[in-house]
């Protein structure tokens, strides 16, 4: 559906960029991969859904600067992209623990996904308001927790290449009635030769959270797989748990990009605010006391134990999701010390 939908936008208005393209092969109202597919569990898994205590750490990682803050009456708390609401259902169990950070939160959920909304409405059983996007977030003076576990890699991203002081810019196009990559000459530029990617729609939203943050306080943290200096070419598909051709099953498959953290930090930098990491998430994870957790569940549940040994290694091991997702911290004021940040590498 979505192919034929792309050959004919192509050959009226010409080749597209590669993030109209994901934007489209995501977000299509109709067709789009978030509107039609559940995708969560179904295509890939994330770390909310290996184990509870992920959302359960990030959710005492949470009540720890809420404490670092001195306690406000309220705070604003926004997940981006919270899939299945797993991570903040867990997350809502640690909060509960203490009446004061409980009782504090309003809770937005940004969020474009109807099938995951309908899953967001069963798992949170917490009042929250949906909205399309961060700009929505209603103005207040309230201090923000804004949270993003694998998001910010499904926002759209362009990949440019300098050769021989040409830049030129990777573009879907149409040949002989099929949709294939063409690179296209953007500029004549002097540089050394290489390949990068620019997120439009990432850097415009992370600039509206660092405003947020400097304007009313509060703390971003964003896990996701993603880089930090280098460049490259990260467009990724997957389609049914299994890596595919990004120009193939069009709306049916995940599309994904890395997260260039060293873009982050740089714009967060110029708001004055403070970054911690990149951190690897199984160093992020151990410094919040992901052992402890597991041994007292194990403890509590000994027929869980090979469960949760299992759950601890997907996390947190270098070969498995450990070193490859990152975590960072983006904060103001700069006096509180966000926990998590130690040992980083
Ligand atoms: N954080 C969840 C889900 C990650 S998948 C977890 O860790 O399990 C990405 C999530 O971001 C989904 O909920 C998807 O619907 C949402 N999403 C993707 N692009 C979006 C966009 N442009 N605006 C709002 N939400 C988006």
């Amino acid at each position: 559906m979505l192919n034929s939908y792309l050959i004919q936008l192509i050959q009226k208005k010409g080749p597209l960029s590669q993030s109209q393209f994901m934007e489209i092969a995501l977000q299509h109202p109709s067709y789009g991969y978030y509107q039609r597919q559940e995708a969560v569990g179904q295509d890939f898994t994330t770390s909310p859904e290996i184990s509870q205590v992920f959302g359960e750490l990030i959710g005492a990682w949470a009540l720890d600067y809420f404490h670092q803050i001195k306690m406000p009456q309220s705070l604003t708390l926004v997940e981006l992209g919270p899939g299945k609401g797993t991570l903040l259902a867990d997350f809502l169990r640690t909060a509960k623990l203490e009446p004061s950070f409980y009782q504090a939160l309003e809770i937005y959920l940004v969020e474009t996904s109807p099938p995951l909304k309908n899953q967001q409405k069963t798992s949170i059983f917490f009042p929250f308001t949906w909205l399309k996007n961060f700009e929505e977030l209603p103005k207040s003076q309230n201090p923000l927790i804004i949270i993003a576990n694998e998001f910010f890699d499904a926002l759209p991203t362009n990949l440019f290449k300098r050769k021989e002081n040409v830049v030129f810019e990777r573009c879907i196009a149409c040949e002989d009635g099929k949709l294939v990559f063409q690179d296209i000459e953007r500029r004549k530029e002097v540089g050394l030769d290489e390949i990068w990617e620019e997120s439009p729609q990432t850097e415009a939203l992370f600039h509206a959270i660092c405003k947020r943050l400097q304007i009313c306080g509060g703390i971003f943290l964003c896990i996701d797989y993603g880089y930090e200096g280098g460049s490259g070419d990260t467009l990724q598909a997957l389609y049914k748990a299994n890596p595919s051709l990004p120009l193939h099953q069009i709306g049916q498959s995940d599309l994904t990009c890395h997260v260039n953290f060293s873009k982050l930090k740089e714009i967060a930098l110029s708001y004055n605010l403070g970054v911690l990491g990149p951190c690897s998430q199984g160093q992020f994870l151990k410094n919040l006391g992901i052992d402890l957790r597991i041994d007292f569940l194990k403890r509590k549940n000994p027929s869980q134990s090979a469960a949760l040994n299992t759950a601890l290694i997907r996390l947190t091991h270098p070969q498995q999701m450990g070193t490859l997702f990152k975590a960072s911290a983006f904060f103001s004021p700069l006096t509180p010390h966000p926990s998590g940040f130690n040992l980083c590498f």
